[in-house]
């Protein structure tokens, strides 16, 4: 198992955006079709903007009209970690990244062959790095 990556609120404030900082360490939520990656089609990685982990290919984004960059796929499986979420009146299933507990976003039962699964994610939880 990787080693984890763990921080005080101080030292992520310090090194992120007001924006990354509320959304992959508090939770938040950017609006639909406002994020960098929703509507990104290159080749690459996505890390985890927090530690770097490699979290997402492109390969397996796909456009899911929700506004969101969305993947059917993380790289691993043990590179997310999930928990039930129960805010908004809502039964959501949160992903976080397994190295530091950032943030990602939500997965759904409503995605594509193979996994039929919708990883919902936030651009601002994510580094994009091209690769050719
Ligand atoms: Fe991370």
């Amino acid at each position: 198992m990787a080693e984890k990556i763990i921080k005080s609120d101080d030292e992520w404030r310090r090194m992120l955006t007001q924006e990354q900082y509320e959304v992959a360490r508090r939770k938040g939520t950017e609006r639909a079709f406002t994020g960098k990656y929703w509507d990104l089609h290159e080749t690459g990685v996505y890390l985890c903007v927090c530690c770097g982990n490699e979290l997402f290919n492109s390969d397996t984004k796909y456009d899911s009209g929700c506004g969101w960059p969305s993947f059917y796929a993380p790289q691993a499986e043990e590179r997310v970690e999930t928990a039930v979420d129960r805010s908004y009146g809502m039964m959501r299933t949160e992903v976080m990244c397994s190295r530091c507990g950032a943030h990602l976003g939500h997965v759904f039962e409503d995605g594509p062959r193979p996994t039929g699964l919708r990883y919902c994610m936030n651009s601002a939880s994510l580094n994009f790095v091209k690769k050719d």
